[in-house]
């Protein structure tokens, strides 16, 4: 398998590059240091992106877009997750929703809905699925009784209502279209399109956290919300099962985040072990250091592999290996705290002093550990397969 990078992707990838050191990096460690997670947001650096044809780039040019493939797209978020993890993020989920929505819209909601989105250089989608009492379940699946989505769209004339509450939904607050999933049978879950400002839809608290602080997550209630039926995405019932296959590079735009922060942690921490005399010598030249930076780098070159991997394998159309939309996240997300640890030990007290932005990168690698989906449920879903495939 070759894993060099194509004319365009190197196109792309140095455009995320300026982008990340021109628009996002002067800004991040202010933004990141807001106290109001509201204050945290720029749209000024979502517009940019709009500027430099990120913010639709996966999408086809009819919706603003460049066509980008999956290795282009982990490409470009390795390179802005490094300068800021948090737009990585806002860009990397808006992304992953845009080609669901585009995958299972009609030609009339993607020309109601995506050229409207489209037009718009503040254009964000969200999806909501997790509730309070509705986090892992959703992911697993469970399906039990006593457990899963509360939210439930009603079958009324026309269309349905939908009531429930969601919370820590990425780009809530900020979006234009929020894709909702509710109840609508026993297990039966359909996803639903409502417009930003639809009747019913009100945003709850901005959740304040302590990493990825320039992504917004916000609670969702949904109050009598009516969506016509000319708004419901793909087939009623089967959400569950038509958004995995739509987005199997999902889990992995994840892991190509947390590996922009890897490699960040990495590029940082060995030019900081080249400067820093301690014991009369540059730190990089003590034994103990050197292989701390060995096996940092050691995270950094294999998880970029598996990303490139397991992005170039999610279009495949047959003997797609569905490990791959389950390892990459559990794998750089794990390999990416650990450096972000090792970092912070290897920088000494300066690790934890605010201004040298090592804590920083701890504080967003520890996001990955339970962002789509936490790290048990990625083991307890490989697991399964072992079990289906013994
Ligand atoms: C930064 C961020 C962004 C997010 N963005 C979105 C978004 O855009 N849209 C969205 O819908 N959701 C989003 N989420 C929600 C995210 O998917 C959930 O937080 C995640 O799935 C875990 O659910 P939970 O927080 O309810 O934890 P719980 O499910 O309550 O889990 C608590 C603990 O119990 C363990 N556990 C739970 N069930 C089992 C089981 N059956 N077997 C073994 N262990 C179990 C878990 O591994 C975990 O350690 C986001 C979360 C974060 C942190």
């Amino acid at each position: 398998m070759d894993f060099s990078l194509g004319p365009e992707a190197l196109r792309w990838r140095d455009t995320a590059r300026e982008f990340a050191a021109k628009v996002v990096r002067p800004v991040a460690a202010d933004l990141d240091a807001q106290p109001d997670p509201r204050d945290a947001w720029s749209w000024d650096i979502i517009e940019l992106a709009d500027a430099y044809g990120l913010r639709q780039a996966p999408l086809p040019a009819e919706f603003g877009g460049s066509g980008t493939d999956h290795v282009t797209n982990v490409t470009v978020l390795e390179e802005i997750a490094a300068a800021d993890l948090g737009i990585g993020v806002v860009l990397g989920v808006h992304w992953k929703i845009a080609q669901v929505f585009h995958a299972m819209a009609t030609p009339d909601q993607r020309e109601r809905h995506l050229s409207r989105l489209a037009a718009n250089p503040r254009g964000l989608f969200a999806a909501s699925v997790t509730e309070p009492a509705a986090g892992s379940d959703n992911f697993l699946p469970y399906t039990g009784p006593n457990g899963g989505l509360r939210t439930r769209a009603e079958r009324v004339d026309g269309g349905y209502v939908i009531n429930g509450v969601k919370h820590y939904i990425s780009n809530a607050n900020r979006a234009e279209i929020i894709l909702a999933y509710a109840r609508t049978g026993d297990q039966g879950i359909t996803g639903f399109i409502v417009p930003a400002g639809t009747e019913g839809l009100r945003i709850g608290q901005v959740h304040d956290k302590c990493g990825e602080r320039t992504a917004n997550n916000s609670e969702i209630f949904y109050d009598d919300v009516f969506v016509p039926d000319s708004d419901v995405l793909g087939t009623p019932d089967t959400a569950r099962q038509d958004a995995i296959s739509a987005m199997r590079a999902g889990n992995t735009y994840a892991a190509a985040c947390a590996l922009g922060i890897a490699r960040e942690c990495f590029d940082r921490t060995l030019s900081f072990c080249r400067s820093r005399i301690q014991g009369g010598k540059p730190i990089i030249e003590h034994q103990a250091v050197g292989s701390y930076l060995a096996d940092m780098y050691v995270n950094v070159d294999a998880s970029r592999t598996y990303v490139l991997r397991a992005a170039s394998e999610a279009t495949r159309t047959e003997g797609y290996d569905p490990a791959l939309s389950i390892v990459p996240k559990l794998l750089v997300s794990e390999r990416t705290f650990d450096s972000a640890r090792r970092a912070m030990e290897l920088w000494g007290g300066a690790g934890v002093m605010r201004e040298n932005g090592i804590e920083k990168l701890l504080r967003d690698a520890a996001i990955w550990l339970h962002s789509d989906g936490t790290n048990i449920i990625m083991r307890e879903k490989l697991a399964d397969l072992l079990r289906a495939a013994s």
